[in-house]
Protein backbone atom coordinates (compact mmCIF):
# COMPACT_ATOMS: atom_id res chain seq x y z
CA UNK A 1 0.00 0.00 0.00
CA UNK A 2 2.86 2.72 0.45
CA UNK A 3 5.32 0.68 -1.72
CA UNK A 4 6.30 1.79 -5.49
CA UNK A 5 8.01 -1.06 -7.54
CA UNK A 6 10.64 0.97 -6.93
CA UNK A 7 10.81 0.08 -3.48
CA UNK A 8 10.02 -3.42 -3.93
CA UNK A 9 13.21 -3.40 -5.39
CA UNK A 10 14.96 -1.98 -2.73
CA UNK A 11 13.88 -4.04 -0.70
CA UNK A 12 15.09 -7.37 -2.81
CA UNK A 13 18.33 -5.91 -3.45
CA UNK A 14 18.42 -5.73 0.92
CA UNK A 15 17.79 -9.24 1.27
CA UNK A 16 19.74 -10.47 -1.21
CA UNK A 17 22.52 -8.96 0.42
CA UNK A 18 21.48 -9.82 3.59
CA UNK A 19 21.24 -13.33 2.81
CA UNK A 20 24.57 -13.81 0.65
CA UNK A 21 26.85 -11.81 2.77
CA UNK A 22 25.49 -12.58 6.56
CA UNK A 23 26.52 -15.84 6.68
CA UNK A 24 26.29 -17.81 10.12
CA UNK A 25 29.61 -18.67 9.99
CA UNK A 26 30.66 -14.96 9.56
CA UNK A 27 28.05 -13.83 12.47
CA UNK A 28 29.40 -16.39 14.62
CA UNK A 29 32.45 -14.87 14.14
CA UNK A 30 31.15 -11.12 15.11
CA UNK A 31 29.68 -13.27 18.82
CA UNK A 32 33.34 -14.50 18.84
CA UNK A 33 35.62 -11.80 18.44
CA UNK A 34 33.23 -8.87 18.90
CA UNK A 35 33.96 -6.70 15.89
CA UNK A 36 32.35 -6.93 12.73
CA UNK A 37 34.49 -7.24 9.23
CA UNK A 38 35.46 -4.29 7.47
CA UNK A 39 35.00 -6.39 3.70
CA UNK A 40 31.35 -6.28 4.53
CA UNK A 41 31.07 -2.74 5.43
CA UNK A 42 33.22 -2.30 2.74
CA UNK A 43 30.65 -3.72 0.71
CA UNK A 44 27.24 -2.47 2.41
CA UNK A 45 28.87 1.04 1.41
CA UNK A 46 29.12 -0.35 -1.88
CA UNK A 47 25.71 -1.41 -2.24
CA UNK A 48 24.54 2.60 -1.21
CA UNK A 49 23.38 1.26 2.70
CA UNK A 50 25.03 4.47 4.05
CA UNK A 51 23.55 6.61 2.40
CA UNK A 52 19.98 6.29 1.34
CA UNK A 53 18.41 9.41 2.50
CA UNK A 54 21.33 11.34 1.64
CA UNK A 55 21.24 13.65 -1.59
CA UNK A 56 23.16 12.64 -4.58
CA UNK A 57 25.48 15.72 -4.39
CA UNK A 58 27.04 14.32 -0.98
CA UNK A 59 27.22 10.81 -2.56
CA UNK A 60 24.05 9.67 -1.40
CA UNK A 61 21.30 7.36 -2.80
CA UNK A 62 18.92 9.98 -3.31
CA UNK A 63 16.31 8.11 -1.72
CA UNK A 64 13.36 7.95 0.51
CA UNK A 65 12.66 7.24 3.99
CA UNK A 66 10.90 4.50 2.75
CA UNK A 67 13.58 3.11 0.82
CA UNK A 68 15.62 3.44 4.71
CA UNK A 69 12.94 0.94 6.67
CA UNK A 70 13.15 -1.56 4.27
CA UNK A 71 16.85 -2.07 4.40
CA UNK A 72 16.84 -1.59 7.95
CA UNK A 73 13.97 -4.00 8.34
CA UNK A 74 16.03 -6.67 5.70
CA UNK A 75 19.13 -6.28 7.17
CA UNK A 76 18.06 -6.50 10.69
CA UNK A 77 16.05 -9.59 9.86
CA UNK A 78 19.58 -11.63 9.50
CA UNK A 79 21.86 -9.76 11.73
CA UNK A 80 20.43 -6.96 14.43
CA UNK A 81 23.73 -5.47 14.67
CA UNK A 82 24.64 -4.82 10.64
CA UNK A 83 21.38 -3.04 10.64
CA UNK A 84 23.23 -0.50 13.61
CA UNK A 85 25.81 0.16 10.92
CA UNK A 86 23.19 0.83 8.36
CA UNK A 87 21.35 3.03 10.56
CA UNK A 88 24.44 5.31 11.97
CA UNK A 89 24.80 7.19 8.69
CA UNK A 90 21.70 7.69 7.63
CA UNK A 91 20.17 8.89 11.01
CA UNK A 92 21.86 9.97 14.25
CA UNK A 93 25.42 10.27 12.71
CA UNK A 94 24.26 11.98 9.36
CA UNK A 95 21.27 13.25 10.12
CA UNK A 96 22.51 16.10 12.51
CA UNK A 97 24.54 17.27 9.48
CA UNK A 98 22.27 17.14 7.11
CA UNK A 99 20.14 18.98 9.47
CA UNK A 100 22.30 21.62 10.49
CA UNK A 101 25.48 21.64 8.81
CA UNK A 102 27.19 24.49 6.62
CA UNK A 103 27.30 22.97 2.89
CA UNK A 104 31.27 23.25 3.57
CA UNK A 105 30.59 20.73 6.85
CA UNK A 106 28.51 18.85 4.54
CA UNK A 107 30.68 18.62 1.65
CA UNK A 108 33.27 17.50 4.36
CA UNK A 109 32.00 14.61 5.92
CA UNK A 110 29.30 13.33 4.28
CA UNK A 111 30.93 11.80 0.97
CA UNK A 112 33.27 9.38 2.96
CA UNK A 113 30.71 8.94 5.79
CA UNK A 114 28.93 7.26 2.95
CA UNK A 115 31.37 5.55 1.24
CA UNK A 116 32.37 3.78 4.66
CA UNK A 117 35.53 5.26 4.86
CA UNK A 118 35.41 7.17 7.76
CA UNK A 119 32.62 6.40 11.13
CA UNK A 120 30.85 9.58 12.99
CA UNK A 121 28.91 8.81 16.17
CA UNK A 122 26.60 10.64 17.77
CA UNK A 123 26.80 11.56 21.71
CA UNK A 124 23.97 12.94 23.66
CA UNK A 125 23.97 10.86 26.51
CA UNK A 126 25.52 11.10 30.02
CA UNK A 127 26.08 9.03 32.94
CA UNK A 128 23.67 11.46 34.65
CA UNK A 129 21.49 12.79 31.93
CA UNK A 130 20.04 9.47 29.68
CA UNK A 131 16.16 9.92 29.42
CA UNK A 132 16.55 13.57 30.43
CA UNK A 133 19.05 14.45 28.00
CA UNK A 134 18.52 18.41 28.57
CA UNK A 135 19.91 17.84 31.86
CA UNK A 136 23.20 16.91 30.36
CA UNK A 137 26.45 18.96 32.25
CA UNK A 138 29.04 18.98 30.08
CA UNK A 139 30.12 21.90 28.95
CA UNK A 140 31.59 24.47 25.59
CA UNK A 141 33.31 27.61 26.32
CA UNK A 142 34.15 29.73 23.14
CA UNK A 143 37.78 31.06 24.04
CA UNK A 144 38.69 33.30 21.02
CA UNK A 145 38.39 30.98 17.71
CA UNK A 146 37.80 27.15 19.73
CA UNK A 147 35.61 26.33 21.96
CA UNK A 148 36.81 23.80 25.18
CA UNK A 149 34.75 21.08 25.46
CA UNK A 150 34.30 19.67 29.23
CA UNK A 151 32.49 16.55 30.59
CA UNK A 152 31.76 12.86 29.38
CA UNK A 153 29.15 10.97 27.47
CA UNK A 154 28.17 7.74 28.29
CA UNK A 155 26.64 4.18 26.01
CA UNK A 156 28.12 6.00 22.48
CA UNK A 157 27.64 3.47 19.75
CA UNK A 158 30.79 3.08 17.49
CA UNK A 159 32.63 5.78 20.06
CA UNK A 160 35.77 3.69 19.78
CA UNK A 161 35.85 3.46 16.08
CA UNK A 162 34.74 6.30 15.25
CA UNK A 163 36.42 9.32 13.34
CA UNK A 164 34.54 11.62 14.38
CA UNK A 165 31.49 12.37 16.68
CA UNK A 166 28.80 15.00 16.65
CA UNK A 167 29.16 15.88 20.50
CA UNK A 168 26.30 17.94 22.41
CA UNK A 169 27.14 20.74 25.50
CA UNK A 170 26.38 23.66 27.17
CA UNK A 171 27.37 26.76 25.71
CA UNK A 172 25.38 28.12 28.18
CA UNK A 173 24.31 26.66 31.45
CA UNK A 174 22.01 29.26 32.27
CA UNK A 175 19.24 28.02 29.32
CA UNK A 176 18.19 24.69 29.86
CA UNK A 177 17.91 22.88 26.92
CA UNK A 178 18.10 25.58 24.83
CA UNK A 179 21.88 26.70 26.03
CA UNK A 180 22.97 23.28 24.36
CA UNK A 181 24.80 23.49 21.25
CA UNK A 182 26.39 20.94 18.49
CA UNK A 183 29.89 20.12 17.50
CA UNK A 184 31.80 18.10 15.00
CA UNK A 185 34.78 16.49 17.07
CA UNK A 186 37.52 14.69 15.49
CA UNK A 187 38.10 11.70 17.40
CA UNK A 188 41.45 10.80 16.08
CA UNK A 189 43.38 13.73 16.54
CA UNK A 190 42.06 16.08 19.54
CA UNK A 191 44.07 16.37 22.40
CA UNK A 192 42.11 16.08 25.39
CA UNK A 193 39.37 13.62 23.60
CA UNK A 194 39.44 9.79 24.81
CA UNK A 195 37.17 6.55 24.83
CA UNK A 196 36.57 4.71 27.85
CA UNK A 197 36.35 1.15 27.38
CA UNK A 198 33.87 -0.85 25.61
CA UNK A 199 31.26 -1.77 27.30
CA UNK A 200 30.73 -5.60 27.52
CA UNK A 201 26.95 -5.90 26.16
CA UNK A 202 24.37 -8.13 26.67
CA UNK A 203 23.79 -7.99 22.72
CA UNK A 204 24.63 -6.12 19.14
CA UNK A 205 27.62 -7.69 20.01
CA UNK A 206 30.42 -6.57 17.50
CA UNK A 207 29.39 -2.73 17.72
CA UNK A 208 31.59 -1.00 20.27
CA UNK A 209 29.75 1.15 22.41
CA UNK A 210 31.64 3.37 25.03
CA UNK A 211 32.58 6.54 26.50
CA UNK A 212 33.34 9.80 25.59
CA UNK A 213 35.72 12.13 27.96
CA UNK A 214 36.60 15.25 27.27
CA UNK A 215 38.73 17.32 29.60
CA UNK A 216 39.87 20.80 28.14
CA UNK A 217 39.34 19.68 24.42
CA UNK A 218 40.19 22.78 22.22
CA UNK A 219 37.85 22.89 18.92
CA UNK A 220 37.81 24.83 16.05
CA UNK A 221 34.78 27.64 16.32
CA UNK A 222 34.20 26.62 12.65
CA UNK A 223 33.53 23.10 14.02
CA UNK A 224 29.81 24.57 15.97
CA UNK A 225 27.55 22.37 13.84
CA UNK A 226 24.41 24.81 13.23
CA UNK A 227 23.81 27.92 15.85
CA UNK A 228 24.46 28.25 18.97
CA UNK A 229 21.66 27.20 21.80
CA UNK A 230 20.04 25.21 18.52
CA UNK A 231 21.70 21.51 19.33
CA UNK A 232 19.09 20.29 21.62
CA UNK A 233 16.73 20.59 18.59
CA UNK A 234 18.91 19.30 16.12
CA UNK A 235 19.40 16.05 18.74
CA UNK A 236 15.45 15.90 18.93
CA UNK A 237 15.03 16.41 15.01
CA UNK A 238 17.24 13.57 14.44
CA UNK A 239 15.65 11.24 17.35
CA UNK A 240 12.49 11.31 14.82
CA UNK A 241 14.55 9.50 12.38
CA UNK A 242 16.38 7.57 14.83
CA UNK A 243 13.53 5.87 16.30
CA UNK A 244 11.85 5.52 13.05
CA UNK A 245 15.13 3.19 11.90
CA UNK A 246 14.60 1.24 15.84
CA UNK A 247 11.58 0.83 14.65
CA UNK A 248 12.03 -1.21 11.42
CA UNK A 249 15.18 -2.55 13.20
CA UNK A 250 12.37 -4.10 15.42
CA UNK A 251 10.53 -5.63 13.21
CA UNK A 252 13.36 -6.98 11.09
CA UNK A 253 14.41 -9.05 13.88
CA UNK A 254 10.75 -9.84 14.86
CA UNK A 255 10.62 -10.89 11.56
CA UNK A 256 13.68 -13.23 11.78
CA UNK A 257 12.38 -14.70 15.12
CA UNK A 258 8.69 -15.62 13.59
CA UNK A 259 10.77 -17.13 10.34
CA UNK A 260 12.87 -19.45 13.03
CA UNK A 261 10.07 -20.26 15.40
CA UNK A 262 7.91 -21.02 12.08
CA UNK A 263 10.51 -23.49 10.85
CA UNK A 264 11.01 -25.02 14.28
CA UNK A 265 7.09 -25.79 14.49
CA UNK A 266 7.00 -27.08 11.65
CA UNK A 267 10.51 -29.78 11.97
CA UNK A 268 10.24 -30.27 16.05
CA UNK A 269 7.92 -33.32 16.80
CA UNK A 270 6.80 -34.49 20.31
CA UNK A 271 4.27 -36.87 20.86
CA UNK A 272 4.47 -38.36 17.59
CA UNK A 273 3.46 -35.00 15.87
CA UNK A 274 4.89 -31.75 15.07
CA UNK A 275 5.10 -29.05 17.71
CA UNK A 276 3.17 -26.76 15.29
CA UNK A 277 0.29 -28.86 15.53
CA UNK A 278 -0.33 -28.21 18.73
CA UNK A 279 -2.79 -25.47 19.51
CA UNK A 280 -0.67 -23.78 22.16
CA UNK A 281 1.98 -23.51 19.47
CA UNK A 282 0.11 -22.56 16.78
CA UNK A 283 -2.40 -20.07 18.49
CA UNK A 284 1.39 -18.51 19.74
CA UNK A 285 2.59 -18.22 16.38
CA UNK A 286 -0.75 -16.57 14.74
CA UNK A 287 -0.71 -13.98 17.47
CA UNK A 288 2.73 -13.10 16.85
CA UNK A 289 2.45 -12.68 13.34
CA UNK A 290 -0.45 -10.56 13.76
CA UNK A 291 1.25 -8.14 16.04
CA UNK A 292 4.50 -8.15 13.47
CA UNK A 293 1.84 -7.10 10.86
CA UNK A 294 0.27 -4.05 12.59
CA UNK A 295 4.34 -2.91 13.90
CA UNK A 296 4.97 -2.84 10.21
CA UNK A 297 2.00 -0.79 9.11
CA UNK A 298 3.14 1.81 12.15
CA UNK A 299 6.69 1.76 10.65
CA UNK A 300 5.95 1.77 7.10
CA UNK A 301 2.69 4.64 7.36
CA UNK A 302 5.72 6.72 9.63
CA UNK A 303 7.49 6.73 6.47
CA UNK A 304 5.19 7.15 4.40
CA UNK A 305 4.05 10.87 6.33
CA UNK A 306 7.85 11.59 6.22
CA UNK A 307 8.13 11.05 2.31
CA UNK A 308 4.97 13.28 1.90
CA UNK A 309 6.56 15.86 4.49
CA UNK A 310 3.15 15.84 7.04
CA UNK A 311 3.69 15.47 10.99
CA UNK A 312 5.83 12.14 12.08
CA UNK A 313 6.96 12.67 15.16
CA UNK A 314 4.03 11.18 16.93
CA UNK A 315 4.41 8.39 14.54
CA UNK A 316 7.95 7.93 15.16
CA UNK A 317 7.21 7.38 18.55
CA UNK A 318 4.29 4.96 18.35
CA UNK A 319 6.32 2.93 15.72
CA UNK A 320 8.74 2.70 17.83
CA UNK A 321 7.18 1.99 21.12
CA UNK A 322 4.92 -0.52 20.01
CA UNK A 323 7.59 -2.13 17.18
CA UNK A 324 10.48 -2.32 19.83
CA UNK A 325 8.11 -4.26 22.67
CA UNK A 326 6.42 -6.39 19.98
CA UNK A 327 9.69 -7.65 18.73
CA UNK A 328 10.86 -8.57 22.05
CA UNK A 329 7.56 -10.61 23.15
CA UNK A 330 8.06 -12.26 20.10
CA UNK A 331 11.88 -12.93 20.21
CA UNK A 332 10.57 -14.67 23.77
CA UNK A 333 7.56 -16.81 22.17
CA UNK A 334 10.17 -17.77 19.25
CA UNK A 335 12.39 -18.69 21.79
CA UNK A 336 10.24 -21.06 23.75
CA UNK A 337 8.86 -22.93 20.95
CA UNK A 338 12.28 -23.97 20.22
CA UNK A 339 12.50 -25.13 24.30
CA UNK A 340 15.74 -26.31 25.78
CA UNK A 341 17.62 -25.60 22.03
CA UNK A 342 16.46 -22.31 22.05
CA UNK A 343 18.60 -21.28 25.07
CA UNK A 344 21.84 -22.89 23.23
CA UNK A 345 23.85 -20.25 21.54
CA UNK A 346 23.88 -22.72 18.27
CA UNK A 347 20.29 -21.66 17.50
CA UNK A 348 19.56 -18.41 15.87
CA UNK A 349 17.12 -17.61 18.04
CA UNK A 350 19.55 -16.96 20.83
CA UNK A 351 21.18 -14.06 19.66
CA UNK A 352 18.01 -12.42 18.40
CA UNK A 353 16.64 -12.68 21.65
CA UNK A 354 19.88 -10.86 22.95
CA UNK A 355 20.20 -7.89 20.23
CA UNK A 356 16.72 -7.07 20.40
CA UNK A 357 16.52 -6.16 24.33
CA UNK A 358 18.46 -2.97 24.02
CA UNK A 359 15.50 -1.96 21.11
CA UNK A 360 13.07 -0.95 23.68
CA UNK A 361 15.75 1.31 25.88
CA UNK A 362 18.07 3.36 23.05
CA UNK A 363 16.86 6.22 21.51
CA UNK A 364 14.25 7.35 23.89
CA UNK A 365 13.15 4.03 26.24
CA UNK A 366 9.37 2.89 25.90
CA UNK A 367 8.38 4.73 28.84
CA UNK A 368 9.52 8.26 27.29
CA UNK A 369 7.83 7.16 24.30
CA UNK A 370 4.69 7.26 26.04
CA UNK A 371 5.39 10.46 27.54
CA UNK A 372 6.27 12.10 24.11
CA UNK A 373 2.98 10.29 22.45
CA UNK A 374 0.48 11.20 25.34
CA UNK A 375 2.42 14.73 25.28
CA UNK A 376 1.02 15.35 21.67
CA UNK A 377 -2.30 14.04 22.82
CA UNK A 378 -3.26 15.79 26.03
CA UNK A 379 -1.30 19.05 24.90
CA UNK A 380 -3.27 22.45 26.41
C1 LIG B 1 23.76 -0.30 23.59
C2 LIG B 1 23.42 1.15 23.78
C3 LIG B 1 23.77 2.05 22.78
C4 LIG B 1 23.50 3.41 22.94
N1 LIG B 1 23.92 4.31 21.99
C5 LIG B 1 23.82 5.65 22.23
C6 LIG B 1 24.40 6.60 21.31
O1 LIG B 1 24.96 6.23 20.28
N2 LIG B 1 24.33 7.91 21.64
C7 LIG B 1 23.71 8.37 22.76
O2 LIG B 1 23.69 9.57 22.98
N3 LIG B 1 23.14 7.49 23.63
C8 LIG B 1 23.19 6.15 23.40
N4 LIG B 1 22.63 5.24 24.28
C9 LIG B 1 21.98 5.75 25.48
C10 LIG B 1 20.47 5.53 25.52
O3 LIG B 1 19.82 6.38 24.62
C11 LIG B 1 20.03 5.69 26.98
O4 LIG B 1 20.49 4.55 27.68
C12 LIG B 1 18.51 5.83 27.12
O5 LIG B 1 18.07 7.05 26.58
C13 LIG B 1 18.06 5.71 28.58
O6 LIG B 1 18.83 6.51 29.43
P1 LIG B 1 19.44 5.87 30.80
O7 LIG B 1 20.13 4.61 30.40
O8 LIG B 1 20.22 6.92 31.46
O9 LIG B 1 18.18 5.46 31.65
P2 LIG B 1 17.33 6.43 32.63
O10 LIG B 1 16.97 7.68 31.92
O11 LIG B 1 18.03 6.54 33.92
O12 LIG B 1 16.01 5.57 32.83
C14 LIG B 1 15.91 4.48 33.76
C15 LIG B 1 14.46 4.00 33.76
O13 LIG B 1 13.61 5.08 34.20
C16 LIG B 1 12.61 5.32 33.22
N5 LIG B 1 12.31 6.76 33.20
C17 LIG B 1 13.18 7.80 33.14
N6 LIG B 1 12.53 8.97 33.12
C18 LIG B 1 11.20 8.67 33.17
C19 LIG B 1 10.01 9.44 33.17
N7 LIG B 1 10.02 10.78 33.09
N8 LIG B 1 8.82 8.80 33.23
C20 LIG B 1 8.77 7.44 33.29
N9 LIG B 1 9.87 6.65 33.29
C21 LIG B 1 11.06 7.26 33.24
C22 LIG B 1 13.20 4.84 31.91
O14 LIG B 1 12.19 4.53 30.95
C23 LIG B 1 13.96 3.61 32.36
O15 LIG B 1 13.09 2.52 32.46
C24 LIG B 1 22.84 3.87 24.11
C25 LIG B 1 22.47 2.93 25.10
C26 LIG B 1 22.75 1.61 24.94
C27 LIG B 1 22.37 0.64 26.03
Amino acid sequence: MYFTKQHELVRKLAREFAEKELTNEILDEVEESGTFPEEILYKMGKAGFFGIKTPKEYGGSGGDARCYVLVMEEIARVSGVASIYVSSPNSLSGGPLLLSGTEEQKRNYLPSLISGNKKLCFALTEPGAGSDAGGMQSTAVKDGDSYILNGRKTFITMAPLADYAVIYAKTDMTKGTKGISAFIVDMKNTPGISCGKPEHKMGVIGCATSDIIMDNARIPAENLLGEEGMGFINAMKTLDTGRMGVAAQSIGVAQGALDEAIKYAKERKQFGKRIGDFQAIAFMIADMATKLEAAKQLVYKTAYLMDTHQPASMEASMAKYYASEVCNEIASKALQIHGGYGFIKDYKIERMYRDCRVFTIYEGTSQIQQLVISGKLLKK
